[in-house]
């Protein structure tokens, strides 16, 4: 029983997801590992939602809005987190679900599905019975792709995604938005768009910057787009990060 009194009680409700999470067999065990890493740079941006992330959500709305085939490709950590804001964002924008696990194994894919079926999401992608290709030049368990999902899709949202996929991605000439913690990750840094916060704090934000963009006009949504620099963006995120240590 977690302690609500405990000075860092969310952190621990975090914490408690991901360890169930692992133990019901959606989470790897280097899933448990990427947690922490996440969990050092969220003491390091002060554990809040800033400025520049606001507007970088918001900036990832308008993304979302305006691409043709945008999917939601998610993993073991996003699955233990996030999982029901997921499945809003997914009816919101009526788009799919992809399944990409890193650590592939047909147990895991099976048990992160029946979460999102569970959630009554419409399309799953990268199930077992999908048809899948191969990412060029990446080897290994993390490399097949469903060809319904992230091979047919101009916008992929790939949270906490690893370093290697996210670059192949942007080489096959995707658009990515991406959530990481580490705005110096090779992920973060190869990405369209970084929202460098938390996954938690970020999705109920997404989903409501959603709703509220939904009926402006397309060329609104676009001036937005051009106006934004993920550079810019990034080194926002580590001036930040350095200001706290002053
Ligand atoms: P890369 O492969 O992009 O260079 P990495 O190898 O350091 O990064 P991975 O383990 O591949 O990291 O991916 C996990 C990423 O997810 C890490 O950068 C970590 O900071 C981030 N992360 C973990 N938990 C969260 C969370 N709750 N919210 C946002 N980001 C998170
Ligand atoms: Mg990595």
């Amino acid at each position: 029983m977690l302690n609500k009194d405990h000075p860092r009680y969310q952190s621990l409700v975090y914490r408690d997801k991901i360890v169930k999470a692992h133990e019901k067999g959606i989470l790897a065990n280097s899933g448990m590992i990427a947690h922490g890493r996440g969990e050092t740079f969220d003491y390091l941006i002060g554990e809040e939602t800033t400025l520049n992330s606001k507007n970088t959500i918001d900036v990832a709305a308008c993304y979302f809005l305006t691409r043709k085939n945008p999917v939601l490709s998610v993993n073991g950590n996003t699955t233990a987190l996030v999982a029901e804001e997921v499945a809003t964002l997914s009816k919101l924008l009526d788009i799919p679900v992809e399944i990409n696990l890193y650590y592939r194994t047909p147990e895991r894919v099976k048990n992160i599905e029946k979460v999102y079926n569970e959630l009554n999401v419409n399309e799953i992608l990268g199930t077992n019975e999908d048809e899948f290709i191969d990412t060029p030049d990446l080897n290994g368990p993390r490399s097949p792709v469903s060809i319904e999902g992230i091979n047919k899709s101009d916008l992929i949202f790939i949270p906490l995604e690893d370093g290697d996929r996210a670059e192949k991605l942007v080489q096959l000439g995707k658009e990515t938005v991406n959530i990481d913690l580490n705005p110096l990750s090779r992920t973060a840094q190869t990405s369209t768009v970084t929202i460098v916060d938390n996954i938690v704090r970020v999705m109920p934000l997404l989903i409501k910057s959603v709703e509220n963009l939904m009926n402006s006009n397309k060329k609104e949504l676009l001036d937005k787009i051009d106006k934004f620099n993920n550079k810019e963006n990034l080194n926002t995120a580590i001036q930040d990060i350095i200001q706290r240590f002053k």
